[in-house]
């Protein structure tokens, strides 16, 4: 009776995987190509009042870095064309379904440039420049750069989920957010800092709209101020030594948060780089294996010592 069974449950398994074999199939649906990241600035679509700050973006560099970064290391199917422009559907950055095209309102960094002008001051006069950010690079022109190069790397998270086909475990805006930290981090000129700047923009955001509203909480995006703790929680652990100083002994990343923050960077990054490993360009699959492994032993070594980092939180809130 019970071989009976087995045999039944093994041809209803077969013909399971005949039905729907692509499921099954270990090898990438998704085909590899040669397309591009590219960076078009529309310059007769953008208005004049909007010029001097494309202007800074561009000069900067932040934005065809990212762009040349992800051509180098994907295999993507499809070019990818980010249209700066005011010429563009909406008001603030957005990204087709195809994942082929990110339309980027020139209008988009002179509204986020003068909000950042506006909250900046505010925040020297209150709170004192953040030491992770250093007095230097906390002005509205900086921090303005980085939170853009930052909202481009959530547009190609977008981009990739679907021209790659991505497989999803959570909402998919928090996993464009965590794309665009992860991309942004792992990028060794720039490191944490777009990350940072995005913080202090949707500071910026938050202080403008304190009231959380119910279409705030039913939004597919997880609310402005969750945003900016996520950001910062994956900074710190991306580099708990150097950044734990600043950012939690300030008090921008809780002392309830901070534990698991190097459990969230480390899920992350391996996360990503196992979710791109189909899709890794073959001139950079060495760079991508090792960066992968890495990422791996870094996240096996982090749940090893979890227990006793929850355990720890556990106890000092029970003792509170
Ligand atoms: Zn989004």
């Amino acid at each position: 009776m019970r071989k009976h069974v087995l045999v039944i449950v093994l041809v209803a398994s077969l013909l399971q995987f005949a039905s729907c074999s692509d499921d099954h199939d270990p090898k990438p649906t998704v085909a590899r190509g040669a397309g591009r990241v590219k960076i078009v600035y529309d310059d007769a679509g953008i208005k004049p009042e909007n010029r001097d700050v494309v202007k800074q973006i561009r000069d900067s560099g932040v934005f065809d870095r990212l762009a040349d970064r992800a051509t180098k290391t994907l295999a993507l199917p499809h070019d990818l064309v980010v249209k700066v422009s005011d010429n563009v559907p909406f008001d603030d950055p957005s990204t087709d379904v195809e994942g082929r095209t990110i339309f980027w309102p020139a209008g988009w960094l002179n509204t986020a440039r003068m909000l950042l002008a506006e909250f900046v001051p505010e925040v020297i006069r209150d709170k004192g420049v953040p030491k992770a950010i250093g007095a230097q690079n906390f002005t509205p022109d900086t921090l303005n750069i980085w939170a853009n190069q930052f909202i481009l790397g959530h547009e190609l998270g977008h981009a990739l989920i679907h021209q790659l086909t991505i497989p999803m475990t959570g909402m998919e805006e928090d996993s464009a957010d965590g794309f665009a930290t992860f991309f942004t981090i792992i990028d060794k000129e720039t490191g944490p800092n777009a990350a940072l700047g995005a913080a202090v923009l949707f500071d910026a955001f938050a202080a403008k709209k304190p009231n959380v509203t119910m279409e705030d909480f039913s939004s597919d995006h997880p609310v402005v101020q969750q945003r900016i703790f996520n950001f910062l929680s994956a900074v710190v652990g991306s580099d708990p030594q150097k950044l734990e100083n600043s950012l939690v002994t300030d008090g921008y990343v809780p002392k309830t948060r901070a534990p698991l923050s190097r459990k969230e960077w480390t899920q992350l990054n391996y996360g990503w780089w196992k979710a791109l490993e189909p899709h890794i360009a073959d001139t950079y699959k060495k760079e991508g294996d090792a960066a992968r492994a890495q990422a791996r032993k870094d996240l096996d070594e982090e749940n090893a010592v979890l227990p006793g980092k929850i355990k720890e939180l556990r106890r000092q809130q029970s003792s509170q």
